[in-house]
């Protein structure tokens, strides 16, 4: 219960890793906003799970963050349902597979527009609450791609380096302690999880190879992953939930990598 009437948005987490965040500082005790698309009843079958676990408020807004506006607006919704906003996860991400030639300009736009400005904007929207508390979490959900690339993946390669950037600059103006503020930005950086943003790629694979969908997932995981096997969203939400805690209060502007050892090679 260390996240105890603290107050959480993680973006995108109707699904996958953040979900498995909101999961994890739910089970803290923390009050939560939950934010991406899906189907209306599983949505609210995830905020009465939640909510069951200490009986926190589990908000949910449904703000598409490919508009500046609603990615800004959020963070004061979202102070306003929970009664106030502790801790910023931005987690939303798409992902598009194509060779620089071949890769759709509107395509580039939406990765930008979601895996990055996004985090501009709600980072933005939440600094000046954090400066007045004085205590603040930021986590931006990076990736290995933050630090390392792969072919055909330009846009996301480019916005989660870019993340990585944009998270040293917040830290280094949120960092000083002098007076005891208690605020950090971190990036963690996953490598790969089994969502359905994975998924389609394993498909892409199957289909390309023609080969069965688990030898395909076998494949995906030997070219990148040595511990070959799949991060599960637990595993990231533990760590966000550890960058969470006051115990973390000295660890700011830095990447933290959970990849089954992707970025040691
Ligand atoms: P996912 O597809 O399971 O979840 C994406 C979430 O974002 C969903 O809740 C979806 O509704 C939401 N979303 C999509 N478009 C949105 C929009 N315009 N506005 C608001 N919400 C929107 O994907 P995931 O794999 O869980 O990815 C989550 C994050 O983790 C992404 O930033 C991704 O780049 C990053 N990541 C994923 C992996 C992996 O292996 N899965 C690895 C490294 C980093």
């Amino acid at each position: 219960m260390e996240l105890q009437g603290k107050c959480a948005l993680i973006t995108g987490s109707t699904s996958g890793i953040g979900l498995g965040i909101a999961q994890c500082l739910a089970v803290a005790g923390a009050n939560i906003m939950l934010n991406g698309f899906g189907d209306q009843k599983e949505i609210e079958r995830i905020q009465q799970q939640l909510a069951s676990y200490h009986g926190a408020t589990i908000g949910y807004d449904d703000a598409n963050l490919m508009d500046a506006h609603a990615a800004r607006n959020l963070v004061t919704t979202t102070a306003k349902t929970l009664g106030g906003i502790d801790i910023l996860v931005n987690n939303a991400g798409i992902q598009h597979v194509a060779n620089i030639e071949d890769f759709p300009m509107e395509k580039w736009d939406a990765i930008m527009a979601l895996n990055l400005s996004a985090v501009f904007h709600t980072t933005a929207a939440v600094t000046p609450i954090f400066k007045r508390q004085q205590w603040g979490r930021i986590i931006n959900i990076a990736s290995a791609h933050g630090l390392v690339a792969s072919a055909g993946k330009a846009a996301y390669v480019a916005a989660k380096h870019a993340v990585v950037g944009l998270t040293k600059v917040t830290a280094l103006e949120l960092a000083d302690q002098s007076s005891n503020a208690n605020i950090t930005a971190n990036a963690i950086c996953p490598g790969w999880v089994l969502t359905p943003l994975v998924q389609k790629q394993v498909d892409a694979i199957a289909q390309r190879e023609s080969i069965p969908e688990p030898e395909a997932r076998v494949k995906l995981l030997s070219e990148k992953q040595p511990a070959k096997r799949f991060a599960t969203p637990e595993e990231i939400g533990s760590m966000a939930t550890y960058l969470c805690s006051d115990g973390a209060r000295m660890i700011t502007g830095t990447t933290l990598s959970v990849d089954g050892g992707w970025t040691a090679q």
